[in-house]
């Protein structure tokens, strides 16, 4: 399941891993864990090399259970820490450098092999970690309609309501994951393309199970 952040990718592929009685997995919750610890060793997010010999020893653990979210740094929980500004001002910094990419599709890959059955959201998944999976998604929605979702879910969860500057953060990190050279962000050729700009998530939900069952 791929596409850019606010298109209801996460809640949708949670629930569509529930349903199916699958594994889950976030990758962009790990390329968030080694941007939180690039910041925690204050790496210089301007400098690559030292960006990927920082995340090469990353000590790290994410669960795969779409019930319980369970993402560590060094033991500790950082589910809250890794949504934080901070880290999502500069997560697309850390995540176009070709040597964490390659860290984390390992990764990635070798947690999904571990399951039966698993739903892998990210932006590359179709494209670069399971080229072969059985159906590939690629959620798709305007701009303002992903800034709309993401500023009614800051205010939600207490993080304030501006909805000029996440329109402006949502298009710069589009703008960043669309245009970096290693893996950027795409649908697969053979990917169901669904814009989700007027569905709400139950309809997101019902038109992907029938995608997935079919
Ligand atoms: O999905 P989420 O918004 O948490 O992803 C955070 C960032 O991680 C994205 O903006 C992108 O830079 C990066 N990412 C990626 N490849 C993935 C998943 C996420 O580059 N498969």
């Amino acid at each position: 399941m791929d596409g850019p952040s606010g298109t209801g990718k996460s809640s949708v592929s949670k629930r569509l891993a529930r349903h199916l009685g699958a594994a889950y997995l976030d990758t962009g919750a790990m390329y968030r864990i080694a941007t939180l610890y690039a910041l925690r060793r204050r790496t210089d997010l301007a400098d690559p090399a030292a960006i990927a010999a920082t995340v090469a020893d990353l000590p790290w653990s994410i669960g795969t259970d779409p019930e319980v979210e369970d993402i560590r740094l060094d033991g500790q929980d950082v589910r809250d820490e890794i949504r934080g500004a901070e880290v999502t001002a500069a997560v697309s910094a850390v995540s176009a450098v070709p040597e964490v990419r390659e860290l984390l599709v390992a990764a990635q890959q070798r947690l999904g092999r571990k399951a039966h059955r698993v739903v892998v959201e990210g932006r590359d998944i179709g494209t670069a970690v399971f080229p072969d999976a059985d159906v590939k998604i690629f959620l798709t929605a305007s701009a303002e309609a992903r800034a709309q979702r993401r500023n009614t879910q800051n205010i939600a969860e207490g993080r304030g309501d501006d909805y000029d500057a996440v329109l402006a953060s949502v298009q710069r990190r589009d703008h960043l994951d669309s245009t970096r050279t290693v893996s950027p962000l795409r649908a697969a050729d053979d990917a169901v393309v669904v814009d989700t700009s007027d569905m709400n998530i139950d309809e997101v939900t019902a038109a992907l199970t029938a995608v997935v069952t079919e």
